[in-house]
């Protein structure tokens, strides 16, 4: 894969990646690494602080975005990709170093959204919405949480798929909740228990369908630019040619889930990226008791602890990533890297935050905003403790979820 560039920027590493995993990209990889960090920092980074206290997102991004590339990224389990994982983690990091919620977009439309239909779609589905997508003339949502079904949604999902015998089409009723992308997709994947057989099954629905109807979430704290909403599905019809051809069970979603948590452990090893360049930037200006505050050994604490935390992921999210390569990643491995990862974030850009003391909680100084998103990655994508009872489960053979 290369991301096309329409002019050449050269690859510089990033100081924060401190024992150098850079050193694993190839030079072509470096190449177009550095042309989508250009565009983030030239032109989506002066907008975000902005977005964020309006909650609005920048929908000139997604042009721009499929220009370079970022939605083409192949996700087959079993294929080898054509690209290797660890560069398209530094993608998630470098997208989340500047916004958190541009990644999480990216992570939606191409991880989840194309990531099911080429998880679960027939040959023909794939053919005919992947190349739509990847050059962003339709944008999807995943919707697998409900109202009353989170962390459950393996066994809890209320939303009902009932076949009609006359037609063969499939009627869809239930409800869904914290549907990033959603108040502007072309197409939402539904996840939905089959009234026939009891299983999960997905379905690709196109949002201007009769009974469908997505609402914002209004009042979020935390990723604001990313436009989420409950959605309601009333009788929504959608032909048989529309389900997932091979999603079967609870377990092809889990497939699709498995290769997006460990791209959510990058992205948050990016967002404590983004809020530690800033805390070093600002100590190394801001003057108290007559000399920088870096200069002071307790600020220096906080910087070194931060940095140990995000060198740490970062051996982490680089091993989890050769593993898929490999083909050894199990649902286990990017399960304690997100957990992991997101937990250690959570750490960091605290510290970060009290680096720059009051100025810490004021958006314009570029520590706040990375600071509240990490709740929310921190949360979504399976909460730490699923993820540590996916862990759990592994290591001692006990499930411990119920
Ligand atoms: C910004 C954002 C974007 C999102 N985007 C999407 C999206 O695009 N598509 C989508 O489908 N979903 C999305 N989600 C939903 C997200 O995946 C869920 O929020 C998450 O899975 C947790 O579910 P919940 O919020 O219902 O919490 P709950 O399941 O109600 O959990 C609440 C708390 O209880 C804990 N808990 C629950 N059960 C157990 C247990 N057995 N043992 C120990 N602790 C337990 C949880 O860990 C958590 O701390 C998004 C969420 C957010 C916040």
């Amino acid at each position: 894969m290369t991301l096309t560039t329409e002019q050449t920027t050269a690859f510089e590493p990033l100081v924060s990646d401190f024992y150098g995993y850079h050193n694993l990209l190839s030079a072509q990889e470096k190449e177009t690494l550095a042309a989508l960090r250009a565009y983030l920092e030239t032109e989506v980074k002066p907008l975000v602080n902005d977005l964020w206290e309006r909650a609005e997102f920048p929908h000139q991004v997604i042009k721009r975005l499929a220009e370079l590339g970022l939605y083409r990224f192949a996700w087959e389990e079993t294929k080898t990709f054509e690209n290797s994982a660890v560069f398209r983690g530094f993608v998630a990091l470098e997208l989340a170093r500047v916004d958190a919620s541009v990644a999480t977009h990216v992570g939606v439309h191409n991880g989840l959204a194309m990531g099911s239909i080429s998880i679960a779609g027939s040959a023909e589905q794939k053919a005919e919405w992947l190349p739509k997508m990847a050059a962003g003339e339709i944008v999807g949502a995943f919707g697998l949480t409900e109202p009353d079904s989170g962390s459950d949604s393996a066994q809890g999902l209320r939303t009902v798929a009932t076949r009609d015998e006359a037609t063969g089409d499939w009627i869809l009723n239930g409800s869904k909740r914290w549907i990033g992308n959603a108040t502007f997709s072309d197409i939402t994947i539904i996840w939905a228990k089959s009234a026939e057989d009891g299983q999960v099954k997905g379905f690709i629905v196109k949002t201007d369908t009769p009974g469908y109807t997505a609402t914002k979430i209004e009042g979020k704290q935390a990723l604001r630019i990313v436009q989420n909403a409950d959605i309601t599905l009333e009788n929504v019809r959608v032909p048989e040619a529309l389900r997932l051809q091979n999603g079967n069970s609870f377990k092809d979603t889990a497939k699709v889930l498995r290769l997006t948590r460990a791209e959510v452990a990058w992205a948050s090893v990016g967002n404590s990226i983004g809020a530690y360049d800033a805390a070093v930037r600002y100590t190394k200006q801001r003057v108290q008791f007559g000399k920088p505050i870096a200069a002071h050994q307790l600020v220096q604490d906080l910087l070194v602890k931060s940095l140990g935390n995000i060198t740490a992921s970062l051996a982490m999210v680089v091993r989890v990533s050769q593993m898929l390569d490999e083909g050894t990643q199990r649902d286990e491995h990017s399960a304690l890297a997100k957990a992991y990862a997101t937990a250690r974030m959570r750490e960091t850009v605290a510290w970060c935050r009290e680096a720059l003391g009051g100025n810490g909680i004021v958006l314009e100084y570029d520590v706040a905003r990375h600071f509240a998103d990490a709740e929310a990655l921190y949360s979504y994508e399976g909460t730490r403790e699923m993820n540590t009872l996916i862990v759990g489960r592994s290591i001692t053979g006990f499930a411990a979820f119920v």
